[in-house]
């Protein structure tokens, strides 16, 4: 018996930026209405995979094929045709026009006029938070807000794949759980995800497998525990919230230091191997405003 049909795969990938070479033969595969999760440190090479996932750069080597099909070198706007979706780290607003403006943008393209209203009320459905907010101007909105604007330009089209770029950046925990919450509702109705994510909790409570990525190559794969997660990227598992959303800035200059509420005192992850696994953040949504 077969199981469900591959829609997006990676074989052997290597990518990178000009000399700068960030992925060393990556491979992974999402299957029909499978939620994957990218996990690793900062300056892993998640962005990279997901871009090259969403054909926004194309690999020096390897190929990336959607529904069976070879896309290696073809341009982006062809992989969102074919259903791939990539909501970016990030922004991706247009902050001087309202919420309701920012959603015609892309619903008018893809389902024409008549099309619009139903789009329009289907992400308001998806997000209630934007129906009351149909008129503000989204450079107003919230940085969880405006998140939830990208997906929902994006999710109303209904793509095959999402695949979503540290949807929980930034963002307060209650946030990140609503967020999430549609995630699930968008992956039962059949929308595969490919999530990059530094939240373990969160990805693992979603995805059915998890891709662990360190210095461009894939360290696991499958169904790892978040000690497992915690033990192959840091070497420990005392890391008491591996989670960005509360960099503790003022308090410590780490980089990769985060807050812990529970402790309430920095707690800064100890690399078992090398310094060079907390390198800061990458801020690399080429879209964002
Ligand atoms: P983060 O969690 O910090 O966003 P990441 O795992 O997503 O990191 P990438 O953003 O994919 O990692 O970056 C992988 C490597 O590629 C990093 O060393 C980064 O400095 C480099 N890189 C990313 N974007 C570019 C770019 N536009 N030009 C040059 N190097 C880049």
């Amino acid at each position: 018996m077969s199981g469900p049909a591959v829609v997006l795969e990676l074989a052997d990938v290597h990518a990178g930026y000009r000399q700068f070479k960030s992925l060393f033969g990556v491979s992974l595969t999402v299957h029909e209405g499978e939620a994957v999760a990218l996990i690793g440190p900062n300056g892993a090479g998640k962005t990279t995979v997901a871009r090259v996932a969403s054909g926004l750069l194309t690999p020096t080597a390897g190929t990336v094929s959607v529904g069976g099909t070879d896309f290696t070198g073809k341009p982006a706007q062809v992989f969102a045709r074919a259903g791939i979706a990539h909501a970016p780290e990030g922004r991706s607003v247009f902050a001087s026009l309202n919420v309701e403006e920012n959603l015609t943008l892309p619903f008018r393209r893809c389902f024409g006029r008549a099309g619009l209203p139903a789009a329009l009320e289907r992400a308001y459905e998806l997000f209630p938070r934007l129906g009351e907010r149909r008129k503000q101007q989204a450079g107003s909105l919230s940085g969880g807000e405006q998140r939830m604007l990208t997906l929902a330009g994006v999710l109303v089209l209904e793509p095959k794949v999402l695949i979503a770029d540290e949807l929980s950046l930034g963002l307060a925990p209650i946030i990140t759980t609503e967020i999430y919450g549609v995630l699930e509702r968008i992956l039962a109705s059949g929308t595969a995800l490919l999530l990059v994510e530094q939240h373990i909790d969160m990805a693992l409570r979603v995805a059915g497998e998890v891709v662990v990525l360190e210095r461009g190559k894939v360290l696991h794969r499958g169904q790892p525990s978040r000690e497992e997660i915690l033990t192959s990227v840091f070497g420990t598992t005392e890391v008491e919230s591996w989670a960005p959303q509360r960099r503790c800035r003022s308090r410590c200059t780490a980089p990769s230091a985060t807050w812990s509420s529970s402790r309430a005192r920095c707690r800064r992850p100890t690399p078992a191997r090398s310094s060079s696994r907390s390198a800061t953040a990458a801020s690399a949504g080429a879209t964002s405003t």
